[in-house]
């Protein structure tokens, strides 16, 4: 079955006689996790993860509906400046709704994965810690519902958020967490928010390498976007680290990351991830092995600046 039939897509909503925001020649081919799942998964372990999962997939599957349907329910006279209070507004509303972090960029057309299309130049990013206590007993059912409950309350964060802006009078158009238009570590690696690890997630300060992403698009000209990323440290770490690539069961993690000229780095064979992923319960112990995962971010950063790195990730 081809799961991108039948998964919500941009693409079919975007009106072509409007602005829209196109991939660059060099951009990269999106992974799809359902599809994923699907191809390498067995009958076996499907019919056992679905009760599990359905439904924050069925959830997640609508509110990306919800999404598409409302790329262009947009104010008439849109605001492209931001006051102080609407961006305040809006940092608090996405806390509670469960953000741990919101950054902001502006979205390098390299970065829209070749297939999609977004409508908005700039993003607000927003990250949603996974439970580090449950991801800690990954591979398991738990993780793996954890990891679909972030997707999906992501999914509705920023349905949430987009419809907040255009309240208060500026274009929004939500990204979801999942099936996004966007690469969204690269994204945040951008917006300051950390740095993309050798297992190709984004590792920050706040909570490691557990946690997922999302984004709403906009074309507010005055967003606070970072020009600096105080964490490139950390691929230096990396370098002398390994722990992920010595612990992934697939092998499937490279110990030489490929990094491409847009700062996009092919970290992952994920034909042979996709093994491990699909059969037991998403998988996840790159993230649970994860130096940032477990040890703290700045006993890690004091220790490697002061030489003592080797301590780390050499077992
Ligand atoms: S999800 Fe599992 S198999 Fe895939 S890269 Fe991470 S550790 Fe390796
Ligand atoms: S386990 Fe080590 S090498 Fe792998 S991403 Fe984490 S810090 Fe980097």
């Amino acid at each position: 079955m081809d799961i991108k039939s039948i998964m919500p897509n941009i693409n079919k909503h975007v009106d072509k006689s409007r602005p829209y925001i196109s991939p660059s020649e060099n951009a990269h081919v999106g992974l799809n996790v359902p599809q994923i799942v699907l191809e390498y998964g067995s009958i076996k372990t499907k019919a056992k993860s679905l009760p599990n999962l359905y439904k924050y997939m069925l959830g997640s599957l609508k509110q990306m509906r919800k999404t598409y349907k409302e790329l262009y329910k947009q104010p008439q006279n849109p605001i492209k400046e931001i006051t102080t209070k609407d961006l305040e507004d809006m940092k608090e509303l996405a806390r509670k709704l469960g953000a741990s972090d919101i950054g902001f960029a502006k979205v390098d057309p390299s970065y829209i994965f070749d297939d999609k299309l977004i409508i908005y130049p700039n993003a607000v990013v927003l990250v949603m810690e996974m439970n580090p206590n449950i991801i800690n007993t990954a591979p398991s059912k738990g993780a793996e519902k954890e990891i679909f409950r972030t997707y999906y309350e992501l999914c509705v964060q920023v349905n949430r958020i987009k419809d907040f802006l255009n309240d208060r009078g500026y274009n929004a158009a939500a990204g979801p967490s999942l099936g996004g238009e966007v690469n969204y570590p690269l994204l945040a690696q951008k917006a300051g928010m950390g740095v993309i690890g050798k297992h190709g997630m984004l590792i920050s300060s706040i909570q490691g390498p557990s946690l997922r992403l999302a984004a709403v698009y906009t074309d507010i000209e005055n967003l606070p976007i970072e020009d600096h990323n105080d964490h490139l440290w950390i691929n230096d770490f990396c370098k002398t680290c390994n722990r992920c690539v010595k612990k992934c069961p697939g092998g499937a993690i490279y110990k030489e990351t490929v990094t491409f000229e847009d700062g996009s780095k092919q970290c992952i064979d994920y034909k042979k991830c996709a093994v491990p992923f699909s059969r037991n319960n998403g998988c996840t112990v790159c993230i649970k092995e994860c130096m940032f995962f477990r040890s703290e971010y700045n006993k890690i950063r004091t220790a490697f600046l002061s030489g003592l790195f080797r301590s780390y990730g050499q077992s």
